[in-house]
């Protein structure tokens, strides 16, 4: 009688990945693979590793356990989110047509709007989370449909597996960008994507001292490609950020949790306070989105963004414990305003479109005590 495997939970996983990968020293944590190039015994046969800008042992732990969260064949590790998508790019033939989600980063925007100027693609952008738009844009046809759910910073949810049918069909690669919810939250390769991009940067790694990216393909031939563009431009992850984002990934599902249960608690406050005009997370009952998100997620993330009645910029100078910088994910509470910050590379017209105000506040919520958390919201709010 064959016996079925147990697969073991996220949090085993998360905390047991790359733990006892160090045959050299038998070191429970794998150390720090520094080395530039590796001994060959043969000159016409590499070993396992042969030359750091394809691999190092350091990165390809690290690429083994995120592949294993996401559900992927494999993962490519690139020096930053933003070259994890490009990586993406690279596999795509000269002219081929992308339909983007409008509201994706504004980072993202900026690579696709430079790279189609150029006259490397045909580029659109259409609202993905409502499929008859979603099918009406896809009619032609796409190479790619690129598809950001919940979106940074409008929180909009895109029912994946319908977006996913749906660009299948028009014969599309469907990729996803995970970034917001990380694989703790959200798998949407679990869901009909065909890749999932991520920024290291943000939940995985989750203390804001690396920046990173994962491209994470369902095929294994898909991987073999990617993986052959990284090592051919050489934009692999350094060892040193790999180390860092694997001892963030180990306490990965504890911190999206515990960020999770905060966000929404603060987003349920914020909702009911008279400085504020409007809320946008998932995980209150009436955003829109919700009901996806309660199907497609496990937690609804540590990002919010609002509307308030006052100044924004005054709001956000007057707050002590959100600190004013750009990035999300991070065990620190941070706040930002997209249209001056991580959006401003887009156009206004652009930013209207995806609904990104002037004066929206994106509050990405971190590990402090949710008390303080929210005395210091609201004194800032009463302030102005
Ligand atoms: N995708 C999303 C949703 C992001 O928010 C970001 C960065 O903010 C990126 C991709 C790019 O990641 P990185 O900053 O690591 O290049």
């Amino acid at each position: 009688m064959s016996e079925k495997k147990h697969t073991h939970g996220l949090a085993t996983r998360a905390a047991r990945a790359g733990i006892n990968a160090d045959p050299g020293h038998e070191g429970v944590v794998a150390p720090v693979s520094v080395a530039a190039t590796y001994v060959r015994a043969e000159a016409g046969s590499p070993g396992a590793f042969d030359y750091a800008r394809t691999s190092t042992p350091t990165r390809a732990l690290l690429a083994k356990a995120v592949a294993e969260l996401e559900g992927a064949a494999g993962a490519c590790l690139t020096a930053s989110g933003m070259a994890a998508i490009d990586l993406l790019l690279n596999d795509l033939p000269l002219g081929a047509r992308i339909l983007a989600a409008h509201d994706c980063y504004g980072g993202t925007q900026r690579l696709f709007n430079a790279r189609a100027a150029h006259g490397r693609f045909d580029l659109v952008y259409a609202d993905a989370t409502d499929t008859r738009t979603l099918e009406d844009a896809l009619k032609p046809g796409a190479a790619l449909l690129f598809l950001e759910t919940p979106s940074n910073p409008r929180l909009r949810i895109t029912d994946l597996e319908r977006a996913a049918a749906v660009g299948r069909t028009a014969g599309a690669l469907v990729a996803v960008d995970n970034t917001v919810l990380s694989p703790a939250l959200q798998r949407p390769l679990t869901l009909g994507a065909d890749v999932v991009v991520s920024s290291l940067t943000k939940l995985i790694n989750g203390h804001s001292d690396m920046v990173g990216g994962a491209l994470c393909a369902a095929s294994p031939e898909a991987h073999e490609r990617y993986h052959w563009w990284m090592n051919a431009a050489g934009t692999g992850l350094g060892a040193f950020d790999a180390f860092l984002a694997m001892r963030g990934l180990r306490t990965l599902p504890l911190r999206a949790k515990a960020q999770s249960a905060t966000a929404l608690a603060l987003a349920k406050r914020l909702a009911a306070h008279p400085e504020v005009t409007r809320v946008n997370y998932p995980g209150l009952p009436d955003h829109p989105g919700h009901e996806i998100a309660v199907r497609q997620q496990s937690g609804f993330g540590p990002l919010l963004s609002l509307e308030i009645r006052s100044d924004t910029r005054a709001f956000v100078k007057r707050l002590e414990l959100f600190t004013l910088a750009q990035s999300l994910g991070g065990a620190e509470s941070l706040v930002c305003i997209p249209a001056l910050m991580t959006h401003a590379a887009m156009t206004p017209e652009a930013r209207a479109g995806a609904g990104i105000s002037d004066t929206l506040v994106r509050l990405s919520v971190g590990l402090e005590d949710e008390g303080d958390l929210w005395r210091d919201l609201d004194a800032a709010l009463k302030a102005v």
